[in-house]
């Protein structure tokens, strides 16, 4: 046990859930922090409130429209349709431009604000759908670059980085935590918790990997 405290980047979907309790399992004192940035469903932040509430961690939300603002994509502009397959080129339009750079430096301001030196964040390069800012060399980047710009030793912990799917259910079981993953968080693009909608590409890919766990797992 580490006995410091923590900031985890939450948004109350399965990741960050599973980081939440990754993190309430290492350190003394856990922090989650959400966003509103203009995110269609915005009810996911009621979630994340719920989720710390049952965990028993601090929760806070900043409200930082601008990130939704700036780009087009079909997470914060209602007349974008959701891809629903990768692209043969480039990143789905489900990829918000810059916004883990910009959550993760507006969560670095306010872990320093606390005095927190550690960052949490439930990126994956193993499933990351193309996206640029969930690789680790980015994550790795940033760090540096947080800590020369404020003069800090921030430790960004990437939990989740070389995992898939099937493995951060099975992270989350030996958590204890499989059942509230399973049915409290939303990591659905159609806003519906649990389960989810079933086909957008974020409830495909979470079926996709419970299926595989629980598979492997009744095997044992
Ligand atoms: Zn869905």
């Amino acid at each position: 046990m580490n006995n410091e405290r923590v900031l985890v980047v939450f948004s109350g979907g399965q990741d960050s859930t599973t980081c939440l309790y990754w993190a309430k399992h290492r350190f003394k004192e856990v922090y989650a922090l959400s966003f509103l940035y203009g995110q269609k469903h915005k009810t996911e932040v009621e979630f994340a409130r719920e989720i710390a509430r049952k965990a028993k961690v601090h929760f806070d939300v900043l409200d930082v429209p601008l990130i939704g603002q700036l780009g087009h994509n079909s997470l914060t502009d209602i007349s974008v349709t959701m891809d629903t397959e990768k692209p043969e080129v480039g990143v789905p339009n489900t990829f918000v431009p810059g916004r883990n750079l910009f959550f993760l430096s507006i969560a670095a301001v306010y872990a320093r604000e606390l005095g927190i030196q550690h960052i949490v964040t439930g990126v994956s390069q193993t499933d990351f759908s193309g996206y640029p800012d969930c690789r680790d060399s980015f994550i790795k980047s940033l760090n540096v670059t947080l800590n020369l710009a404020m003069d800090e030793q921030f430790v960004l912990h990437t939990p989740l980085m070389w995992i898939d799917k099937a493995e951060t259910w099975a992270l989350a079981d030996e958590l204890g935590v499989l059942d509230i993953i399973r049915n409290e968080t939303l990591t659905c693009y159609n806003g519906i918790p649990g389960d989810g909608c079933g086909h957008c590409p974020a409830c495909k890919l979470r079926r996709d990997g419970l299926e595989k766990y629980l598979k492997t797992k009744n095997k044992n």
